[in-house]
Protein backbone atom coordinates (compact mmCIF):
# COMPACT_ATOMS: atom_id res chain seq x y z
CA UNK A 1 0.00 0.00 0.00
CA UNK A 2 1.45 3.04 -0.90
CA UNK A 3 1.16 6.19 1.37
CA UNK A 4 -0.33 8.31 -0.60
CA UNK A 5 -3.34 5.84 -1.69
CA UNK A 6 -3.94 5.85 1.97
CA UNK A 7 -3.54 9.12 2.51
CA UNK A 8 -6.94 9.59 -0.22
CA UNK A 9 -8.81 6.73 1.94
CA UNK A 10 -8.36 8.69 5.32
CA UNK A 11 -9.21 11.75 3.48
CA UNK A 12 -12.64 10.34 2.42
CA UNK A 13 -13.46 8.66 5.40
CA UNK A 14 -14.12 12.11 6.76
CA UNK A 15 -16.02 13.28 4.55
CA UNK A 16 -18.44 10.45 5.16
CA UNK A 17 -17.92 11.09 9.21
CA UNK A 18 -15.56 8.28 10.04
CA UNK A 19 -11.96 9.13 11.54
CA UNK A 20 -9.46 6.54 11.35
CA UNK A 21 -6.47 6.80 13.59
CA UNK A 22 -3.69 5.79 11.00
CA UNK A 23 -3.41 4.53 7.75
CA UNK A 24 -2.28 0.87 8.87
CA UNK A 25 -6.18 0.70 10.36
CA UNK A 26 -7.48 -0.27 6.05
CA UNK A 27 -5.22 -2.85 5.81
CA UNK A 28 -7.21 -4.07 9.29
CA UNK A 29 -10.95 -3.39 7.88
CA UNK A 30 -10.19 -5.25 4.69
CA UNK A 31 -9.73 -8.54 6.63
CA UNK A 32 -12.95 -8.47 9.29
CA UNK A 33 -15.24 -11.42 8.85
CA UNK A 34 -17.05 -10.67 12.34
CA UNK A 35 -18.59 -7.53 13.31
CA UNK A 36 -19.60 -7.41 17.34
CA UNK A 37 -22.36 -4.84 17.98
CA UNK A 38 -22.61 -3.75 21.57
CA UNK A 39 -26.32 -3.51 22.09
CA UNK A 40 -26.97 0.03 24.05
CA UNK A 41 -26.31 3.37 22.44
CA UNK A 42 -25.08 1.33 19.46
CA UNK A 43 -27.62 -0.26 18.04
CA UNK A 44 -30.31 1.78 19.89
CA UNK A 45 -30.04 5.18 20.63
CA UNK A 46 -28.84 4.71 24.47
CA UNK A 47 -31.96 7.25 25.10
CA UNK A 48 -34.58 5.55 27.43
CA UNK A 49 -37.36 6.66 29.08
CA UNK A 50 -38.98 4.77 32.13
CA UNK A 51 -42.68 3.30 31.22
CA UNK A 52 -43.97 1.64 34.05
CA UNK A 53 -43.42 1.31 38.03
CA UNK A 54 -44.33 -1.76 39.52
CA UNK A 55 -44.20 -1.91 43.24
CA UNK A 56 -44.88 -5.13 45.70
CA UNK A 57 -47.35 -4.86 48.37
CA UNK A 58 -47.78 -1.61 50.56
CA UNK A 59 -45.42 -0.23 48.31
CA UNK A 60 -46.74 3.12 46.52
CA UNK A 61 -44.98 3.93 43.01
CA UNK A 62 -43.98 7.54 44.71
CA UNK A 63 -41.84 5.66 47.06
CA UNK A 64 -40.23 3.49 44.64
CA UNK A 65 -39.20 6.15 42.70
CA UNK A 66 -38.21 8.64 45.66
CA UNK A 67 -35.87 6.30 46.40
CA UNK A 68 -34.57 4.63 43.47
CA UNK A 69 -34.18 8.10 41.47
CA UNK A 70 -32.19 9.32 44.43
CA UNK A 71 -29.58 6.35 44.04
CA UNK A 72 -29.69 6.80 40.34
CA UNK A 73 -29.22 11.15 39.79
CA UNK A 74 -25.48 9.26 41.08
CA UNK A 75 -25.08 7.40 38.18
CA UNK A 76 -24.21 8.19 34.44
CA UNK A 77 -25.80 5.42 33.01
CA UNK A 78 -28.55 6.19 30.30
CA UNK A 79 -30.76 3.78 32.59
CA UNK A 80 -30.00 5.68 35.79
CA UNK A 81 -30.23 9.28 33.51
CA UNK A 82 -33.82 8.02 32.70
CA UNK A 83 -35.00 6.87 36.07
CA UNK A 84 -33.91 9.84 37.62
CA UNK A 85 -35.21 11.93 35.03
CA UNK A 86 -38.17 10.33 35.47
CA UNK A 87 -38.53 10.64 38.82
CA UNK A 88 -37.79 14.43 39.34
CA UNK A 89 -40.75 15.16 36.89
CA UNK A 90 -43.15 13.62 39.32
CA UNK A 91 -41.83 14.94 42.70
CA UNK A 92 -39.37 17.57 42.41
CA UNK A 93 -36.20 17.49 43.92
CA UNK A 94 -35.20 14.46 45.11
CA UNK A 95 -33.26 13.62 48.88
CA UNK A 96 -29.58 13.08 48.31
CA UNK A 97 -27.01 9.74 48.63
CA UNK A 98 -24.89 8.79 51.17
CA UNK A 99 -22.11 5.99 50.26
CA UNK A 100 -22.82 5.78 46.39
CA UNK A 101 -21.76 2.76 45.11
CA UNK A 102 -21.54 1.36 40.96
CA UNK A 103 -21.42 -2.06 40.01
CA UNK A 104 -20.45 -1.96 36.85
CA UNK A 105 -22.68 -4.53 34.64
CA UNK A 106 -24.96 -5.07 37.50
CA UNK A 107 -26.53 -1.71 39.12
CA UNK A 108 -26.05 0.97 42.01
CA UNK A 109 -26.40 1.18 45.56
CA UNK A 110 -26.46 3.48 48.54
CA UNK A 111 -28.45 5.08 51.48
CA UNK A 112 -31.34 7.20 50.64
CA UNK A 113 -33.75 8.66 53.49
CA UNK A 114 -31.83 5.96 55.65
CA UNK A 115 -32.58 2.98 53.67
CA UNK A 116 -30.03 0.76 52.03
CA UNK A 117 -31.40 0.92 48.56
CA UNK A 118 -30.04 -1.32 45.96
CA UNK A 119 -31.09 -1.03 41.62
CA UNK A 120 -30.27 -2.95 39.02
CA UNK A 121 -30.26 -6.54 37.29
CA UNK A 122 -32.18 -9.20 39.21
CA UNK A 123 -28.96 -11.06 40.11
CA UNK A 124 -27.70 -8.03 42.19
CA UNK A 125 -30.59 -8.48 44.43
CA UNK A 126 -30.42 -12.16 44.34
CA UNK A 127 -26.76 -11.76 45.69
CA UNK A 128 -27.62 -10.06 48.83
CA UNK A 129 -30.53 -12.62 49.11
CA UNK A 130 -33.61 -10.11 48.07
CA UNK A 131 -35.20 -12.40 45.53
CA UNK A 132 -38.04 -10.88 43.55
CA UNK A 133 -41.50 -12.34 44.66
CA UNK A 134 -43.82 -13.58 41.87
CA UNK A 135 -45.35 -10.59 41.34
CA UNK A 136 -42.23 -8.42 40.47
CA UNK A 137 -40.83 -11.55 38.41
CA UNK A 138 -43.52 -11.72 36.12
CA UNK A 139 -44.09 -7.75 35.72
CA UNK A 140 -39.93 -8.08 34.79
CA UNK A 141 -40.79 -11.16 32.70
CA UNK A 142 -43.40 -9.46 30.81
CA UNK A 143 -41.64 -6.36 29.62
CA UNK A 144 -38.42 -8.46 28.73
CA UNK A 145 -40.35 -10.22 26.15
CA UNK A 146 -41.37 -6.87 24.62
CA UNK A 147 -37.85 -5.59 24.39
CA UNK A 148 -37.66 -3.29 27.58
CA UNK A 149 -35.27 -3.36 30.49
CA UNK A 150 -36.65 -3.95 34.03
CA UNK A 151 -34.51 -2.72 36.68
CA UNK A 152 -35.07 -4.34 40.44
CA UNK A 153 -34.92 -1.92 43.03
CA UNK A 154 -35.13 -3.29 46.97
CA UNK A 155 -34.58 -1.86 49.97
CA UNK A 156 -34.86 -2.85 53.68
CA UNK A 157 -33.28 -6.15 52.91
CA UNK A 158 -36.22 -7.08 50.49
CA UNK A 159 -36.89 -6.49 46.55
CA UNK A 160 -39.81 -3.62 46.53
CA UNK A 161 -40.52 -2.69 42.91
CA UNK A 162 -39.51 -2.89 38.92
CA UNK A 163 -38.98 -0.23 36.97
CA UNK A 164 -39.54 -0.80 33.19
CA UNK A 165 -37.24 1.33 31.26
CA UNK A 166 -37.24 0.99 27.14
CA UNK A 167 -34.85 2.05 24.75
CA UNK A 168 -35.41 2.79 20.86
CA UNK A 169 -33.51 0.52 18.29
CA UNK A 170 -31.83 3.51 15.94
CA UNK A 171 -33.88 3.71 12.76
CA UNK A 172 -30.64 3.47 10.71
CA UNK A 173 -29.69 -0.22 12.35
CA UNK A 174 -31.73 -2.67 10.25
CA UNK A 175 -30.56 -1.02 7.08
CA UNK A 176 -26.85 -1.07 8.69
CA UNK A 177 -27.04 -4.68 9.50
CA UNK A 178 -28.28 -5.78 6.05
CA UNK A 179 -25.50 -4.11 4.71
CA UNK A 180 -22.39 -5.83 6.89
CA UNK A 181 -24.21 -8.76 5.72
CA UNK A 182 -23.91 -7.59 1.90
CA UNK A 183 -20.24 -6.93 2.76
CA UNK A 184 -20.19 -10.72 3.81
CA UNK A 185 -19.34 -9.94 7.65
CA UNK A 186 -21.54 -11.97 10.13
CA UNK A 187 -23.09 -9.31 12.37
CA UNK A 188 -23.07 -10.51 16.17
CA UNK A 189 -25.08 -8.61 19.38
CA UNK A 190 -23.34 -7.99 22.28
CA UNK A 191 -25.01 -6.84 25.62
CA UNK A 192 -24.73 -6.80 29.42
CA UNK A 193 -28.69 -6.82 28.90
CA UNK A 194 -31.10 -9.57 29.99
CA UNK A 195 -31.59 -12.31 27.00
CA UNK A 196 -34.97 -11.80 26.61
CA UNK A 197 -34.84 -7.55 26.12
CA UNK A 198 -31.38 -8.79 23.57
CA UNK A 199 -33.51 -11.15 21.20
CA UNK A 200 -36.22 -8.37 20.80
CA UNK A 201 -33.88 -5.89 19.79
CA UNK A 202 -31.51 -8.76 17.79
CA UNK A 203 -35.12 -9.23 16.22
CA UNK A 204 -36.19 -5.96 15.11
CA UNK A 205 -32.68 -5.27 12.93
CA UNK A 206 -32.59 -8.96 11.63
CA UNK A 207 -29.36 -10.71 14.22
CA UNK A 208 -31.02 -14.17 14.80
CA UNK A 209 -31.03 -15.26 18.43
CA UNK A 210 -28.33 -17.32 17.91
CA UNK A 211 -25.77 -14.75 17.49
CA UNK A 212 -27.01 -12.48 20.37
CA UNK A 213 -24.44 -13.12 23.19
CA UNK A 214 -25.78 -11.68 26.49
CA UNK A 215 -26.27 -10.67 29.92
CA UNK A 216 -22.46 -10.34 29.45
CA UNK A 217 -20.70 -8.64 32.62
CA UNK A 218 -18.14 -5.85 31.48
CA UNK A 219 -14.94 -7.26 31.84
CA UNK A 220 -16.52 -10.61 30.00
CA UNK A 221 -16.91 -8.10 26.70
CA UNK A 222 -13.77 -8.97 25.85
CA UNK A 223 -13.33 -12.05 26.67
CA UNK A 224 -16.53 -12.70 23.77
CA UNK A 225 -14.28 -10.99 21.30
CA UNK A 226 -10.97 -13.40 21.90
CA UNK A 227 -13.27 -16.33 22.23
CA UNK A 228 -14.76 -15.32 18.71
CA UNK A 229 -10.95 -14.73 17.68
CA UNK A 230 -10.33 -18.36 19.00
CA UNK A 231 -12.31 -19.65 16.34
CA UNK A 232 -10.14 -18.11 13.80
CA UNK A 233 -12.29 -14.93 12.98
CA UNK A 234 -11.46 -11.59 12.32
CA UNK A 235 -13.78 -9.34 14.85
CA UNK A 236 -14.01 -6.10 14.55
CA UNK A 237 -16.40 -4.33 17.29
CA UNK A 238 -18.70 -1.41 17.64
CA UNK A 239 -19.24 0.30 20.68
CA UNK A 240 -19.67 3.54 22.52
CA UNK A 241 -19.83 2.57 26.37
CA UNK A 242 -16.93 2.65 28.99
CA UNK A 243 -17.80 -0.74 29.42
CA UNK A 244 -16.84 -1.52 25.68
CA UNK A 245 -12.87 0.08 25.73
CA UNK A 246 -11.11 -3.03 26.53
CA UNK A 247 -13.12 -5.23 24.17
CA UNK A 248 -12.80 -2.23 21.16
CA UNK A 249 -8.95 -3.01 21.74
CA UNK A 250 -9.04 -6.27 22.00
CA UNK A 251 -11.02 -6.68 18.46
CA UNK A 252 -8.65 -6.98 15.55
CA UNK A 253 -10.72 -3.81 14.46
CA UNK A 254 -12.37 -0.99 16.73
CA UNK A 255 -14.93 1.08 15.70
CA UNK A 256 -16.25 3.71 18.17
CA UNK A 257 -18.74 5.71 18.29
CA UNK A 258 -18.63 9.45 18.09
CA UNK A 259 -21.85 9.79 20.18
CA UNK A 260 -19.74 7.62 22.99
CA UNK A 261 -17.35 8.01 26.06
CA UNK A 262 -14.06 9.26 25.59
CA UNK A 263 -12.73 5.99 26.69
CA UNK A 264 -14.73 3.98 23.91
CA UNK A 265 -13.14 6.61 21.30
CA UNK A 266 -9.83 6.46 22.73
CA UNK A 267 -9.73 2.73 22.80
CA UNK A 268 -11.27 2.18 18.75
CA UNK A 269 -9.37 2.32 15.66
CA UNK A 270 -12.44 4.05 13.91
CA UNK A 271 -14.76 6.74 15.33
CA UNK A 272 -18.23 6.50 13.39
CA UNK A 273 -18.78 10.50 13.89
CA UNK A 274 -22.68 10.41 13.52
CA UNK A 275 -23.09 7.32 15.31
CA UNK A 276 -24.48 5.75 12.56
CA UNK A 277 -24.19 2.24 12.60
CA UNK A 278 -24.54 2.30 8.34
CA UNK A 279 -21.22 3.95 8.11
CA UNK A 280 -19.13 1.18 9.71
CA UNK A 281 -20.51 -0.25 6.71
CA UNK A 282 -19.28 2.80 4.68
CA UNK A 283 -16.03 2.35 6.43
CA UNK A 284 -15.07 -1.16 5.45
CA UNK A 285 -16.58 -0.40 1.99
CA UNK A 286 -14.21 2.52 2.06
CA UNK A 287 -11.21 0.81 3.05
CA UNK A 288 -11.51 -2.48 0.85
CA UNK A 289 -11.61 0.43 -2.27
CA UNK A 290 -8.77 2.47 -1.03
CA UNK A 291 -6.83 -1.16 -1.18
CA UNK A 292 -8.26 -2.33 -4.33
CA UNK A 293 -7.11 1.11 -5.98
CA UNK A 294 -3.58 0.36 -4.65
CA UNK A 295 -3.25 -2.89 -5.60
P1 LIG B 1 -24.94 -2.72 27.84
O1 LIG B 1 -23.94 -3.81 27.65
O2 LIG B 1 -26.25 -3.05 27.17
O3 LIG B 1 -24.42 -1.36 27.37
P2 LIG B 1 -24.36 -2.43 30.78
O4 LIG B 1 -23.23 -3.41 30.81
O5 LIG B 1 -24.02 -1.00 30.96
O6 LIG B 1 -25.29 -2.60 29.43
O7 LIG B 1 -25.42 -2.83 31.91
C1 LIG B 1 -25.91 -4.14 31.99
C2 LIG B 1 -27.13 -4.21 32.88
O8 LIG B 1 -26.78 -3.86 34.24
C3 LIG B 1 -28.23 -3.23 32.49
O9 LIG B 1 -29.07 -3.74 31.49
C4 LIG B 1 -28.95 -3.05 33.84
O10 LIG B 1 -29.84 -4.11 34.06
C5 LIG B 1 -27.83 -3.13 34.86
N1 LIG B 1 -27.32 -1.79 35.24
C6 LIG B 1 -26.11 -1.25 34.96
N2 LIG B 1 -26.00 -0.01 35.49
C7 LIG B 1 -27.18 0.27 36.09
C8 LIG B 1 -27.72 1.39 36.83
N3 LIG B 1 -27.04 2.53 37.05
N4 LIG B 1 -28.98 1.27 37.31
C9 LIG B 1 -29.71 0.16 37.10
N5 LIG B 1 -29.27 -0.92 36.43
C10 LIG B 1 -28.03 -0.88 35.93
MG1 LIG C 1 -23.32 0.53 25.26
Amino acid sequence: ATPTALMVGTGRGAQLGILIKGPEVLETTRRVDTIVLDKTGTVTTGKMALTAVHTADGVSEEQALRLAGALEDASEHPIARAIAAAATDRLGALPGVEGFENIPGLGVQGVVDGHAVLAGRERLLADWSQPLGAELAAAKAEAEAAGRTAIAVGWDGAARAVLVVADTVKPTSAQAVRELRELGLRPVLLTGDHRAAAEAVAAEVGIPAADVIAEVLPEDKVAQVRRLQGEGRSVAMVGDGVNDAAALAQADLGLAMGTGTDAAIEAGDLTLVRGDLRVAADAIRLSRRTLATIK
